[in-house]
């Protein structure tokens, strides 16, 4: 049996959608521009090899390079089947509590001054109608949680409510003939009809920051049948003991400004022991995870001086039961009613 068929979430296709396994560690398919040798190698292998520590074992090139390897599709990835696309569940995390929005006129929001700021409304209609034009985009649960992961460690996002949604495609959606290299350039700007021309309705691509390797889609709202969400930190995600007795930790440790202890202290700025406590405790959860979402956590499960003990804690570990416990968000998701789109 394929990997992927492991395991079913509930009868087809009316309410249910096969589940993939999820898997943050697996292992990467990487294919050398240089020499054309395919190779598969581990998490730990592409972080050393970031830093210029590994070299293409045909031909010796380093990342440095700009033939050097390059991730790839794992040949095997069950997504490549054309019939099996519309069955998959896929994920998006976004902030918006109506994803995909029905909202019409993306203008409507703007005002006066910014559309004079932005040249008149000459061009507030064409910005309009490229915001309409844009594909959607959806992929697997791990490159949902990389890009909430991502997102939040931007300043402008590290606050918002983020929600988790399982997206049920239309039976019958067309899906464009193999992989495009990641058309949207990470930003996620690609115009649907660049990548899904007539009778095409789904364009997969291959992922290289979020999930790299592994295959998305760009898409239409139009190919969407439904949507279900759940808002994150999901309640069964978190830890309770952890969060009780991290929480009552925290409280307890100092609030009081002072000056940063440890090394290069004058280049920081003062803080209490709580936070203090508080990084070290992100930290601590962080090295439970993958080598490639560390950095990621720490940042998106800071502790900002002011943050409230308990609230940060069930944040924290609800993210990091995103993680390590899918099980749990795949219930929780399986209780969400459906949205027709
Ligand atoms: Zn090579």
């Amino acid at each position: 049996m394929p990997r992927s068929l492991a395991r079913s979430a509930g009868p087809l296709p009316e309410n249910g959608a096969m589940e993939r396994l999820i898997d943050f560690s697996c292992e990467r398919h990487m294919l050398c521009g240089g020499c054309g040798h395919r190779f598969v190698v581990d998490l730990e292998w592409v972080d050393r090899w970031e830093q210029g520590r590994e070299e293409c074992p045909g031909c010796g090139l380093t990342c440095e390079h700009e033939d050097a390897p390059l991730v790839t599709v794992d040949p095997d990835d069950p997504a490549l089947d054309d019939t099996l696309v519309a069955q998959f569940a896929w994920y998006h995390t976004s902030t918006q509590p109506d994803w995909p929005t029905t909202e019409s006129n993306p203008a409507a929001g703007l005002t006066p001054v910014t559309r004079r700021m932005m040249g008149g409304d000459e061009r507030v209609a064409a910005w309009a109608a490229r915001q309409r034009a844009k594909a959607l985009h959806v992929g697997t649960y791990e490159a949902a949680v990389h890009n909430m992961l991502r997102r939040i460690c931007d300043q402008a996002d590290h606050c918002s409510q983020f929600y988790m949604y399982r997206v049920h495609l239309k039976p019958f959606v067309g899906v464009r003939d193999g992989w495009l290299i990641d058309p949207s350039n990470f930003v996620g700007d690609v115009d649907h009809e660049e990548v899904c021309p007539p009778g095409v309705d789904v364009a997969r691509y291959l992922n290289y920051h979020e999930d790299p390797g592994g295959l998305s889609l760009a898409l239409g709202r139009e190919a969407i049948a439904s949507v279900q969400r759940v808002a994150i930190p999901i309640p069964d995600a978190w830890d309770d003991d952890w969060v009780r007795e991290v929480g009552a930790a925290l409280e307890s440790a100092s609030d009081v400004l002072g000056p940063a202890t440890g090394r290069l202290t004058r280049f920081r700025p003062p803080s209490s022991q709580r936070t203090a406590l508080g990084r070290d405790l992100g930290r601590a959860l962080a090295g439970k995870l993958p080598i490639n979402l560390k950095d990621g956590f720490v940042s998106a499960a800071r502790f900002d001086e002011g943050s409230d003990p308990e609230q940060w804690a069930r944040r924290a570990s609800g993210m990091l039961g995103l993680i390590e416990n899918p099980g749990t968000v795949l219930a929780a998701l399986d209780e969400a009613g459906h949205r027709e789109v």
